[in-house]
């Protein structure tokens, strides 16, 4: 069984649809793909859709925008009603800010010197949660950087950078309580990508786990050996599952499909205990 648990689509910042997600997850050989979109379920549909006669398993998730002690970071949540209300109103009103933010990000990079525009980057985002590495692809269209990640600088759009603008994004322990609440099982992202900035330290990790949390994602591209090794210790001292995946985002990001993955006995683990959804098998 090949699980990953972490990808996104065009209904954020990936570059494959719902649908071509589903075909790139068939195509690498996957049994279980999760649909971690920022901030939002609006890929649910079309994915469900597309899994249909594919043999793969859809497991319908989110990955929520949280911050704390001025840190940001993510919140992996599966399984959840989507419906619930206080959990689908936290998501709005993230959703809701990013395009303030957005607008903001796009007039500090235009007084920074680069010719982009809000009307180029509604385009690239189509009807996505609009983020980042839209932007960055909009720098990359203008010339202005090779790549995206080469946005992700303190130049440009890095945590803290010159034309960085925070967003709102909600106490990590009230989104926890909130994705249990709707049935969902949360799982802390990448909890040590120092190359995106500040991480949280192992007391707010351990504030997470008493508060519900699942599972620490250790398997990850952004972290290294001596990272995953001191998240494996720590999930263990504090009872939490650990996971493996891709967070594959399309072209705007090199990791494959499938590069990393969680083992099938933590698969069936988490979704014993969710109560708002079941997996989607096609
Ligand atoms: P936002 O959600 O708008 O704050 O943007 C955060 C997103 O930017 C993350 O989910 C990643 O997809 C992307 N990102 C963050 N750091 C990097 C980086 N160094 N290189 C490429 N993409 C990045
Ligand atoms: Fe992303
Ligand atoms: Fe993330
Ligand atoms: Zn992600």
């Amino acid at each position: 069984m090949r699980i990953d648990l972490h990808a996104h689509s065009t209904a954020s910042d990936g570059t494959d649809s719902p649908a071509e997600l589903i075909a790139a997850a068939v195509a690498a050989g996957l049994d279980v793909v999760a649909l971690t979109d920022h901030d939002t379920v609006a890929g649910h549909a079309e994915a469900a859709e597309a899994v249909r006669g594919t043999g793969l398993t859809l497991v319908p998730g989110a990955e929520l925008s949280c911050q704390v002690e001025g840190i940001s970071m993510h919140l992996l949540a599966y399984l959840f009603d989507p419906a619930e209300p206080a959990f689908a109103e936290e998501r709005e009103l993230v959703r809701t800010d990013r395009f303030r933010r957005g607008r903001a990000i796009v007039e500090r990079c235009r007084e920074l010197g680069a010719p982009i525009s809000w009307e180029q980057v509604q385009r690239i985002a189509g009807d996505g949660s609009v983020g980042r590495p839209h932007i960055a692809s909009a720098l990359v269209e203008a010339g202005i950087v090779p790549t995206v990640s080469d946005a992700f600088t303190a130049d440009w759009l890095a945590n803290g950078g010159r034309a960085d603008v925070r967003k709102h994004e909600t106490d990590p322990v009230t989104a926890v309580r909130l994705v249990r609440a709707a049935g969902g099982v949360p799982v802390f992202a990448h909890p040590g990508a120092v190359k995106r900035g500040r991480t949280v330290s192992d007391q707010v990790i351990a504030d997470l786990a008493a508060a519900g949390l699942a599972a620490l994602e250790v398997d990850h591209l952004d972290h290294d050996e001596e990272t995953r090794a001191h998240l494996r210790g720590l999930a263990a001292e504090l009872g939490l599952l650990t996971t493996g995946s891709s967070d594959y985002h399309g072209t705007r990001k090199t990791v494959r499909l499938g590069e990393y993955t969680t083992d099938p006995a933590v698969y069936e683990a988490l979704v014993a205990q969710a109560t708002g959804a079941k997996p989607i098998s096609g």
